[in-house]
């Protein structure tokens, strides 16, 4: 027995990913994209009957949103590998930037986002869990994360993800 609290927030980014082979998705390019946050409460209670309400729905909701709108959306995703991060420093420091541990790919940023969104809600005191992350490129294409991010990311205790500022690098 438990709820889902579920909100979606639509931006826009760029990126580019520069591991692989492909030359195309080396090229900066852009997607609007979808990311869906399910949370849980740690411990699931009744509801009370009187305001029968899972936890401060709207105040979760409004910190995050704030977060994706004002330094997720119109954001740069690039590796910490990437050359393009000292061309941006040096020459473009207004620019609205997202620095990932490898390359910005999907999987990873749901993980990151996970891990972001988590910091939150801890710092709100909220009784609130990220249960899953969905973050869909594509009305066809969608990457969901669940679980622990610290599962699958760098074990990096100061890193912008485990913070819980609006930071996005670093
Ligand atoms: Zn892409």
């Amino acid at each position: 027995m438990s709820f889902v609290l579920r909100f979606t927030r639509r931006f826009s980014m760029a990126h580019r990913l520069i591991a692989g082979q492909s030359d195309k998705c080396a090229t900066p390019h852009g997607h609007n994209e979808l990311v869906t946050v399910d949370l849980v409460a740690k411990r699931p209670t009744p509801l009370d009957g009187d305001a029968n309400m899972v936890a401060e729905f709207a105040r979760a909701k409004g910190r995050w949103h704030r977060f994706v709108d004002e330094h997720l959306d119109h954001a740069l995703q690039l590796s910490e590998h990437d050359p393009l991060v000292t061309i941006a420093d040096a020459q473009f420091p207004g620019w609205r930037l997202v620095i990932t541990p490898g390359d910005p790919t999907t999987e990873l940023l749901a993980a990151l986002l996970a891990a972001k969104c988590q910091r939150f809600l801890d710092a709100d005191t909220t009784s609130l869990r990220v249960a899953r992350v969905t973050i869909e490129e594509t009305p066809t294409n969608s990457v969901v994360f669940e679980g622990d991010p610290r599962d699958v990311l760098p074990a990096r205790d100061d890193a912008w993800w485990w913070r819980a500022d609006d930071s996005t690098r670093g």
